[in-house]
């Protein structure tokens, strides 16, 4: 039995999506475990380049079940949205297990996201407007509902009655926009519950089965360590765990099943959204390094934003794969760092005078500045190395500090967006 957890090291976008496209060759099943539609992993292989935003990134093969998990928050029709857009563009019909406890994101959680964010105005968080906070604020108050509960008529026109007493009060008195119709609502999600049907199944079931069998499992987390809400950077986190220790639960497995923790980390930083960001670039430094990094420079997958862009932070990504449990890293983007003379890298944080390698709570991330190294760079394009060996000494010196740094083994490298530009290190 291998189950591996793909997760992110840093603020998210690290190319976790990549990465599971790569593995999922070698395994049965793929799981979400967390988060929604408002996930951008980029996946570009034979049938094209592809921003997956809820499905799995395990869709590209057949023989793969991917499956979204009682974790994840599933939003009916951004999924049917998404199956459609793959076999439009001529990618065989995936194969997708719904879990019967997913929760469904309500058609209101994103009316509320919006509105929120237009209330907060210059103190909004920058949300991506999928309805994530409202989805998870209503589980955890319970006026949540499975998927399985759409099947119950009865009961479903009551939890919506019931549900929509507490939204219609904030709708009209504190965002001052129309009231919900209770029968609109539950036509909809007639709607939504016919174009689930086929999908919906006891993945717990499937789970034991699959164990029993001694499958291989990966974890795709979405976002990354500093966006978790417990231990990344509230509030400037996203609403649902993005630690692989939450994997399991998310997915429904036991506790124990894990055999690695992949952590996926740039070789330089990204983040989309607000929050402290120490290694953070401004004006031209900025400029270049955004319009190099990815495949198509760094902007945003789900929201086209202009990502915010710095150096490598060693203080984060030590902790972030610490958080994580991490078992061997992913380096991505190695590829880009190609045009410098020479390569800075965070590798503490001076705060009030005082020099830590610690990664501190938020209050102080405001007032950390980051203390550099220079590292030589290589200069040259790597894009088409295929083994440790075919990079510079520069390349793999730069390697060999990232997993000094972090004290985690790199298990993979990736030199370029496409599933081939990926090695074993
Ligand atoms: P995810 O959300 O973690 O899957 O990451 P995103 O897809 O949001 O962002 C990663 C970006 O880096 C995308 O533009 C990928 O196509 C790109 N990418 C992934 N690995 C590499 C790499 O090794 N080199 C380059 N140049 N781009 C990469």
């Amino acid at each position: 039995m291998a189950v591996t957890a793909v997760v992110g090291a840093n603020w998210g976008d690290e190319g976790k999506g990549k990465m599971v496209d790569y593995l999922a060759s070698n395994s049965h099943f793929v799981v979400r475990f967390q988060g929604g539609s408002n996930a951008g992993h980029t996946v570009i292989n034979d049938y094209g380049k592809f921003a997956l935003h809820l499905l799995p990134s395990g869709v590209f093969y057949p023989g793969v079940v991917n499956v979204l998990g009682p974790g994840v928050a599933l939003d009916v029709r951004a999924f049917a949205e998404e199956i459609d857009s793959l076999v439009q563009r001529d990618v065989p019909t995936p194969t997708i297990a719904v879990s019967d406890r997913a929760q469904v994101l309500m058609p209101y959680h994103r009316l509320f996201d919006e509105y929120e964010e237009e209330r907060l105005g210059a103190r909004q968080f920058g949300s991506t407007k999928s309805g994530i906070a409202p989805f998870y604020s209503d589980k955890y108050a319970k006026i949540g509902l499975q998927a399985s509960e759409l099947y119950d008529k009865e009961s479903l026109r009551s939890r919506i009655t019931h549900a929509l007493e507490l939204k219609n009060v904030l709708l009209e008195h504190l965002y001052g926009k129309p009231a919900l119709d209770v029968e609109e609502v539950l036509e909809e999600l007639s709607a939504q519950a016919e174009i689930l049907r086929p999908y919906v199944t006891d993945t717990h079931k499937l789970f034991v089965d699959a164990l029993r069998a001694d499958k291989t499992i990966l974890l795709e987390g979405q976002l990354g360590s500093l966006r978790d809400p417990d231990h990344g950077i509230y509030p400037f986190s996203t609403s649902s765990s993005t630690i692989a220790g939450y994997a399991t639960i998310g997915a429904g497995l036991p506790p124990y099943v894990i055999t690695e923790v992949l952590a996926v980390t740039k070789a330089y930083s990204s983040c989309v959204g607000a929050g402290p960001f120490v290694t953070e670039l401004e004006g031209e430094e900025a400029e270049e390094l955004r319009r190099r990094g990815g495949d198509a420079g760094e902007y945003g997958a789900k929201t086209g934003r202009p990502r915010r862009v710095g150096w490598f932070d060693a203080v984060a990504t030590r902790y972030g794969a610490s958080v994580q449990g991490a078992t061997a890293l992913a380096l991505t983007n190695l590829d880009v760092l190609g045009y410098l003379d020479t390569i800075p890298v965070c590798v503490a944080y001076e705060i009030e005078g005082r020099v830590t390698t610690d990664f501190p709570t938020t209050s102080l991330i405001w007032k950390a500045k980051p203390v550099l190294r220079h590292m030589p760079g290589w200069k040259t394009d790597i894009s088409a190395a295929r083994h440790l060996s075919d990079l510079p000494k520069e390349a793999r010196d730069y390697v060999a500090m990232i997993e000094r740094e972090t004290g985690v083994k790199v298990k993979w490298v990736s030199v370029g967006p496409r599933r081939e530009q990926t090695f074993e290190a």
